[in-house]
C-alpha cells in the first residue's frame, strides 16, 4: 500500500524554495520514495527509501515529511470489511432504556446524542447495499 507525505517547510535555509508546503510525495509499496516538488521549476526525485530522502532533504529539521493518511489509500479490503460489519451487527432492532442506553446491543452508557453503533452500522449497510438481484446468494 502506498502512503502519500508532504514536505513541509518551517524555515528557507537555503533561500531557493520558499516555506509551507513545498513538495509532494509517495512510499511505495516497495519502499522506495517519489517526491514532487512544487513551484516553477517543479521537479521529481525518487529514494531508495524514506530515510535516505529525510537525510538529504531534512536540512537539521526545518523540512518535515507530514503524512496525508486517509488520502490516496488502499481501499480493496473495503467489501471484505463491509461483509464483517454486516456479519457481525446484529439484526435486531435497538432498545432503549429510560437513561438512553441500548438494552438490546449492551451499549448502556451512551450519552445524550450518541446512537447505538449497531443502527450505525445498519445505516452504513444500507447506504453501500449492493443492488438485490433478488437471489438469496
Ligand atoms: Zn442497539
Amino acid at each position: 500500500m502506498s502512503r502519500t507525505f508532504h514536505l513541509q517547510r518551517d524555515a528557507d535555509i537555503t533561500g531557493a524554495s520558499g516555506t509551507g508546503h513545498v513538495a509532494d510525495g509517495v512510499v511505495w509499496p516497495d519502499g522506495t520514495v517519489t517526491i514532487r516538488w512544487r513551484g516553477e521549476r517543479a521537479s521529481t526525485v525518487n529514494w531508495n527509501n524514506l530515510d535516505d530522502a529525510e537525510t538529504v532533504h531534512g536540512h537539521g529539521g526545518a523540512t518535515r515529511i507530514v503524512f496525508d493518511d486517509g488520502h490516496f489509500a488502499d481501499y480493496s479490503d473495503f467489501p471484505q470489511a463491509l461483509e464483517l460489519l454486516g456479519e457481525l451487527t446484529d439484526p435486531d432492532d435497538c432498545w432503549f432504556d429510560h437513561n438512553g442506553g441500548c438494552q438490546a446491543h449492551g451499549f448502556i452508557s451512551l450519552q445524550p446524542g450518541e446512537t447505538c453503533p449497531h443502527a450505525d452500522a445498519k445505516q452504513l449497510l444500507a447506504r453501500h447495499a449492493a443492488p438485490t438481484d433478488g437471489s438469496d446468494r
